[in-house]
């Protein structure tokens, strides 16, 4: 496999600015003069190669998302878009655009632009002090939610108890080599989540900071469901800890169960009354419950497996412009 050492980094770098859409026809427009002046700005000034583009993935929008980025593309060279054959969700989005990238950097980009178009810049210093790996992240949430900063903070806290490493408050938006895109690709799994995949990678990376902004137009894409699903999904594809907690919890109730077993014995040769018929159906349904939630976690996993055994390709590109 072709591999760039940072020893054979180039001068004038190529890059492709990622941008995954999902029904975004109320931003496009903003989304694109806003990234087109960035790239032709930088262009001139000769940070990145001529070669460098936008590239749109829109992932199975429902509504004029794709026209809008194929008239972009017939328009102006520095436009590029893939069309996926359905919706797949942000993450695959994500991967699809990332595995159409040739170019010797890529930057992957919320269509909202509620991240910071000026941290690329800064981004691209960075690649070429020697970072493999950029990450955003995000210093300032105020423009967000209270909702949706509890649901985010929340979510971070519950990673951070499974023991998975990720870089807190750093969304999809980074900078990657084409070599650390590379090995990024080889992973073959379905259950992508990106932010923990990433830092598997090792590599030399840094971090830019920024205050995120509101989204410029139109609505947000990851309800509570979704964001609740994505957790499931970083869970379940970074760590078997949920399964360790359940073997815990099982050994605690055993012993637990002894001792009540204990406790039972020595009342009745102390004369006293056995415990009543309330406390044992409280115990029956309280086990009952423990056994079915651990069984689904369980099978959580076994779902997973029997997924990623199947081998399923993760998207079809229906368009290409
Ligand atoms: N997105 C996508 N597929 C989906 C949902 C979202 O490609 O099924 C894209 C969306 O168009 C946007 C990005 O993912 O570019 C992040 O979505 P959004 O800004 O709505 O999420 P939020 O910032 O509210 O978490
Ligand atoms: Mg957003």
């Amino acid at each position: 496999m072709h591999t760039l050492s940072p020893q054979h980094r180039v001068d004038i770098p190529s890059l492709t600015i990622v941008v995954p859409c999902y029904n975004e026809e109320d931003v496009f427009f903003f989304c694109l003069s806003e990234l087109k002046s960035l790239l032709e700005k930088k262009i001139q000034e000769k940070k990145i190669s001529v070669h460098s583009h936008i590239l749109f993935v829109d992932d199975g929008s429902h509504d004029k998302t794709w026209t809008l980025i194929e008239q972009a593309a017939q328009a102006d060279r520095l436009v590029h878009g893939i069309r996926l054959s359905r919706n797949r969700g942000h993450q695959i989005a994500l991967m699809a655009g990332l595995s159409c990238t040739e170019t010797d950097i890529s930057v992957s980009i919320d269509a909202d632009l509620q991240d910071d178009i000026e941290c690329i810049p800064k981004m691209i210093e960075k690649y070429m002090d020697g970072n493999e790996i950029v990450y955003g992240v995000r210093s300032d949430r105020s423009s967000d939610s209270f909702f949706k900063r509890w649901s985010a903070n929340s979510f971070y806290k519950l990673m951070e108890i499974m023991g998975i490493q990720q870089v807190a408050n750093h969304a999809d938006f980074r900078l990657m080599s084409r070599r650390a895109l590379q090995n990024l690709l080889q992973f073959e799994e379905q259950n992508i989540y990106l932010r923990g995949m990433v830092p598997l990678l090792g590599y030399r990376s840094t971090q830019v900071f920024y205050a995120r902004k509101e989204r410029s137009a139109g609505e947000s894409k990851y309800p509570f469901y979704k964001m609740l699903s994505l957790a499931i999904e970083g869970i379940t594809s970074l760590t078997i800890k949920p399964l360790r907690l359940i073997s815990l919890l099982g050994a605690i109730t055993c012993l637990f169960s002894i001792l009540i077993s204990i406790f039972v014995i020595v009342q009745k040769f102390y004369g006293h009354a056995l415990l009543g018929w309330a406390s044992m159906e409280i115990s029956i349904f309280f086990l009952g419950g423990v056994q079915l939630l651990c069984l689904g976690v369980i099978g959580e996993y076994i779902g997973k497996i029997y997924m990623e055994t199947k081998h399923r390709p993760k998207f079809f590109i229906q368009d290409k412009v």
